[in-house]
C-alpha cells in the first residue's frame, strides 16, 4: 500500500518534471520567436481594428526613429503622408483583402519621407478582426534611383530629340542599332522601329560598303572621336544622302556604345555645286570681258595713233594759220588725244594680266626693281627721288609682270608727293610660307576710308587737274598679285606717307 503510493508520487513527480522542461522549452522557442521577430531586418507591427498600433518591432522603430512609446498606441493615420492611401488600406484589410507590395509613403520623425512597399493581412478570430499583421519593406533609395535612371533617360531622349541631326546609338560589338532619334527617321525614310535591329552598316548604300569600312577602320585606329566627310547614306526609297557623321563611344548599360551624329549635308552641296558652277561661269564671262578689252583697246590704239599724228601734222603745216585761241582749241585736242592714248594703253596692260600663258619663272626681285625703275628714269630725275632698297628675294612668278607691278606702285609714289623729294623705300621680308614686299613713300597718304577701294579699276581720290592717271594703276596691280596668289594692302597715315604692301608665295 505504502509501496503504490509512493509509486504514485514518484510518476506524479515525474510528471511535472516532464511538464515544467517542456514549459521551459516553450518559454524557450517564444523567447527565440521574439527575439527573431524583433530582430528581424524588415518592419512589422500590428494595427487594431480601430487603426490604433498594437505593436511594432525595432527594426520599424528604427526605420522611422521613434521611440516606442511615441509610436505603440498612436493611430496608423497620423504616419501615413497620404491620408487616401492609409483609408484605402484600412478598408481593403476590412475586407479581408491580402495587400501585396502596396506602395505607400510614411512620415519619419525627424520630418522625411520614407517610400514603403507594404504587405499585409488580418488575424481575425471567431470572425473578429484583432489585429493586421503588416510587413513593411523601405523602397526609398531604390525609388529614388529609379526615378533618377528615369529622368536622365528622358534628358538624354530629350537632348537627342531636340538635336537638329540624326542620331544612331549601336552596340559597339555587334553593331546593332539600340536606339534613333526622330531626325533618324525622316534621314531614312523608316520608322524608329524598323531602324532599330537594323545592322549599322545597311544605313550606307551596299555598294560603298567596302570603301566605307576601310574609311571607318582606319578612323578607329587612329582613336578618339571621328568626323567623317564626303559620305552617303541610303534611304527607304534607295536615295543616296550625303552626310557628315561625327561618331564616339558612350558607356550604355555598362557596355560601350557607338554614337553616331549624322549631319544631312544635301542642301549644303547643292549650294557648294551651284556656287562652283556660278564661280566658273563669272570666270568664263570675266575671261569674255578680258577679252573683249583687250581687243577693243588694242583696235582702238590704232585710230588713236592715227588722230595724234593728224594732229601733229595739222599743227607743223597749217599751225600758221591759227590764231591764238585756235591755238587754244589745238592744245585741248592733242591733250585729250594723249590721255586717252594713256588710258588705252593702261586698259590694255589691265585687261592683258593673266591673259594667255604666264611665263613663271625664277625672278630675281632686285632686277625686276631695276628694270621698273629704269622705265620710270624721266620720272625720277625730275621729282628729284630718292630710291632706296634692301636686298630682294628671288620669287617664282611672271617676271614682265612683276617689273609692272615695281612700276605701278614706284610711279604712284613719284606721282603722290605733293612737290616734296619722294623718298621711296622697297624692302622684302620673310612670312614663312611667303614673302612680304613693301614699297613705302612720304607722299600725301591715303585716308583708311579710302584704303580698299584705290585697288578697284577706275576708283581715284583726286581729278585729273590735280594727279594725271587712268585709275587702273592699282587695279592692275592687284590682277598681278592675284595671278601671283598673293595679297595686296596698303598702311598708310595721310600727310605723312603710305606702305604699300604685296606677298608672293614661296611655292
Ligand atoms: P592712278 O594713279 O592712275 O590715279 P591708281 O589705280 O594707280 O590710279 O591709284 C588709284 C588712286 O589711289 C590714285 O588716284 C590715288 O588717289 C591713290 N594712290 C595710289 N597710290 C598712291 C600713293 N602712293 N600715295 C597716295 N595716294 C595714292
Amino acid at each position: 500500500m505504502e509501496n503504490a503510493l509512493r509509486l504514485q508520487i514518484e510518476a506524479l513527480r515525474e510528471q511535472l518534471l516532464i511538464e515544467r522542461a517542456e514549459r521551459a522549452a516553450e518559454r524557450e522557442r517564444a523567447a527565440l520567436l521574439e527575439d527573431f521577430i524583433e530582430n528581424a531586418s524588415i518592419s512589422l507591427h500590428w494595427v487594431g481594428p480601430d487603426g490604433s498600433i498594437l505593436w511594432a518591432n525595432q527594426d520599424e522603430l528604427d526605420f522611422l526613429g521613434y521611440a516606442r512609446e511615441e509610436y505603440v498606441g498612436r493611430n496608423i493615420t497620423e504616419f501615413h503622408t497620404d491620408q487616401r492611401v492609409i483609408s484605402d488600406i484600412l478598408c481593403r484589410l476590412g475586407r479581408n483583402e491580402t495587400l501585396r507590395n502596396y506602395e505607400a509613403r510614411l512620415r519619419c520623425k525627424n520630418g522625411d519621407e520614407k517610400t514603403v512597399l507594404i504587405n499585409s493581412n488580418v488575424l481575425w478570430r471567431d470572425g473578429t478582426f484583432v489585429h493586421t499583421r503588416c510587413f513593411t519593406r523601405d523602397i526609398s533609395d531604390i525609388k529614388r534611383q529609379v526615378l533618377a535612371t528615369r529622368e536622365s533617360e528622358e534628358r538624354y531622349r530629350a537632348l537627342i530629340e531636340q538635336a537638329n541631326d540624326a542620331i544612331f546609338v549601336a552596340d559597339a560589338e555587334s553593331g546593332i542599332i539600340l536606339d534613333a532619334n526622330r531626325r533618324a527617321e525622316h534621314l531614312l525614310g523608316r520608322p524608329i522601329a524598323e531602324i532599330k535591329g537594323m545592322h549599322q552598316t545597311h544605313l550606307h548604300p551596299p555598294e560603298m560598303l567596302d570603301a566605307y569600312g576601310r574609311i571607318f577602320r582606319e578612323h578607329a585606329a587612329a582613336g578618339g572621336g571621328m568626323l567623317v566627310k564626303d559620305i552617303f547614306v541610303q534611304d527607304a526609297s534607295g536615295r543616296h544622302v550625303p552626310v557628315e557623321i561625327s561618331a564616339n563611344v558612350i558607356p550604355l548599360n555598362g557596355k560601350p556604345a557607338l554614337q553616331g551624329i549624322f549631319r544631312d549635308v544635301t542642301e549644303r552641296k547643292r549650294a557648294e555645286a551651284e556656287l562652283a558652277e556660278k564661280t566658273a561661269e563669272l570666270t568664263r564671262s570675266n575671261a569674255e570681258l578680258e577679252l573683249f578689252a583687250a581687243t577693243a583697246s588694242h583696235d582702238l590704239q590704232e585710230p588713236l595713233r592715227m588722230i595724234s599724228s593728224y594732229l601733229n601734222l595739222l599743227e607743223r603745216r597749217c599751225g600758221a594759220a591759227f590764231d591764238e585761241r585756235g591755238h587754244g582749241y589745238m592744245k585741248q585736242v592733242c591733250d585729250a588725244a594723249l590721255r586717252m592714248q594713256n588710258l588705252v594703253r593702261a586698259l590694255l596692260s589691265y585687261a592683258k594680266v593673266g591673259q594667255g600663258e604666264l611665263a613663271f619663272e625664277p625672278v630675281t626681285m632686285l632686277t625686276a626693281l631695276s628694270e621698273a625703275v629704269e622705265h620710270l628714269e624721266d620720272k625720277v630725275a625730275a621729282t628729284r627721288a630718292h630710291i632706296a632698297f634692301d636686298d630682294l628675294p628671288i620669287v617664282r612668278g611672271d617676271r614682265t609682270l612683276l617689273v609692272q607691278l615695281f612700276q605701278n606702285l614706284i610711279g604712284n609714289a613719284l606721282k603722290f608727293c605733293d612737290g616734296r623729294d619722294p623718298k621711296i623705300r622697297i624692302d622684302a621680308r620673310d612670312s614663312g610660307k611667303e614673302w612680304t614686299f613693301t614699297v613705302a613713300d612720304n607722299g600725301i597718304g591715303i585716308d583708311q576710308a579710302d584704303q580698299q577701294r584705290i585697288f578697284k579699276a577706275f576708283e581715284r581720290l583726286h581729278g585729273p587737274s590735280r594727279y594725271a592717271g587712268t585709275g587702273l594703276g592699282l587695279a592692275t596691280c592687284r590682277k598681278i598679285v592675284d595671278v601671283h596668289r598673293g595679297r595686296i594692302w596698303v598702311e598708310s597715315t595721310p600727310g605723312v606717307g603710305s606702305t604699300f604692301c604685296f606677298t608672293i608665295g614661296k611655292e
